[in-house]
C-alpha cells in the first residue's frame, strides 16, 4: 500500500523514538520527508538510512525562525506540504505543583503544545490553505485526560493539544484540510524508560518493578511499541481518513475508555 504516494510530510522531533519509526513507515509508502531536529547529526543519520526522499533540518520548533526555514526547506525542495506531524515533545522536570516554577511549565508547553500551533500556522500559510488539502496530527498523551503526579507542566501542556487540535480542524474544516490528534499512553521508547529509570532511583526500586506498576491496571497489559502509535499517525495522516476530524484517539492499551 503506497498511502504517501506524491505527499510531502514534516515530522519534528525525527532523532529519537517514534519519529524515525514513522519517517521510515512513511517512506516505505511513497512520502518525501523533511525530518526535523534540533540534533542534526541525530536526524541526519535518520534521513541517510531512508535515501533520497528525505532531507535532514536542524530545527527547534519553539523558534518562529527555525519553524519558517523547516517548511522552506520543504517547499524550495518539493513545493507542497500534505502532511505535518506534530510529534515532537519534552517530560520537563519531575515535580510537584508545590514546587512547580514557571520556566519548567513555560518551557514544557512551548515544545508540547505552542509548537504545534506554530507549525500548523507555517504549513497552512505556505502550502494546505492555498491547495485545500492537508493533513496535520498531534501527539498528546494520555497525561493530558487524567493529569499525572508530578507532571502538571506536561499534563496540562498535552490537555491543551487536544483542545488545540479541535480549533484547528474547525478552522480549516472547509478547506479540505484536517487535524487530529494520537494519544499515546506508554510507549517503549527512550522517554519511558528515561522516565522508569528516574522513579526507580528514587523509590530504591528496579527498573522491572516500576514497569510492572504501571502496565498492571492496562486491560491489554503491555506498552504500545512505536509501530503501533506510528500505524494510528499514518492512517490519520492518509487519506484513509478523509472524514475523521477534530479527533483524539488513544492507543494506550486500554488506558484510557472514554
Ligand atoms: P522522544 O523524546 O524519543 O522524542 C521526542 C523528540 O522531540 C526528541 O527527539 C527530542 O529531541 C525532540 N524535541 C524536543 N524538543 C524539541 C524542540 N524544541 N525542537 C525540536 N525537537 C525537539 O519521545 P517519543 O517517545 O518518541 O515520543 C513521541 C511523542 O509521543 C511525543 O509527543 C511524546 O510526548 C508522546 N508520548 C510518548 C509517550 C512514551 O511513553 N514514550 C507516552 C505518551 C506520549
Amino acid at each position: 500500500m503506497k498511502r504517501f504516494k506524491d505527499k510531502v510530510a514534516i515530522i519534528t522531533g525525527a532523532s529519537t523514538g517514534l519519529g524515525p519509526v514513522m519517517a521510515r513507515m512513511m517512506a516505505a509508502e511513497g512520502a518525501k520527508l523533511v525530518l526535523a531536529a534540533r540534533r542534526l547529526e541525530l536526524v541526519e543519520d535518520v534521513a541517510a538510512d531512508i535515501g533520497d526522499d528525505a532531507v535532514a533540518i536542524r530545527a527547534d520548533v519553539t523558534d518562529e525562525g527555525d519553524v519558517e526555514t523547516m517548511v522552506d526547506a520543504a517547499m524550495s525542495r518539493w513545493g507542497q506540504v500534505d502532511v505535518m506531524m506534530n510529534n515532537a515533545a519534552v517530560p520537563g522536570t519531575d515535580k510537584y505543583i508545590w514546587e512547580q516554577t514557571v520556566d519548567n511549565f513555560l518551557d514544557t508547553y512551548k515544545v508540547d503544545c505552542m509548537a504545534a500551533m506554530l507549525c500548523s500556522r507555517e504549513v497552512l500559510n505556505r502550502s494546505m490553505l492555498e491547495r485545500r488539502a492537508g493533513s496535520i496530527v498531534n501527539f498528546s498523551s494520555s497525561a493530558g485526560w487524567d493529569g499525572m503526579v508530578r507532571k502538571s507542566h506536561y499534563s496540562a501542556a498535552k490537555g491543551a493539544l487536544r483542545i488545540l487540535t479541535k480549533t484547528i480542524a474547525r478552522e480549516v474544516g472547509e478547506y479540505g484540510i484536517r487535524c487530529n490528534c494520537v494519544v499515546p499512553g506508554a510507549i517503549g521508547t527512550d522517554l519511558m524508560l528515561n522516565y522508569m529509570k528516574r522513579v526507580a532511583d528514587e523509590q530504591g526500586r528496579t527498573v522491572e518493578e516500576i514497569e510492572a506498576g504501571i502496565v498492571a491496571p492496562l486491560p491489554l497489559k503491555t506498552f504500545s511499541t512505536p509501530e503501533d502509535v506510528a500505524r494510528m499517525a499514518l492512517f490519520l495522516a492518509s487519506d484513509e481518513a478523509r472524514t475523521i476530524t477534530g479527533q483524539s484517539i488513544n492507543v494506550d492499551a486500554g488506558l484510557v475508555m472514554s
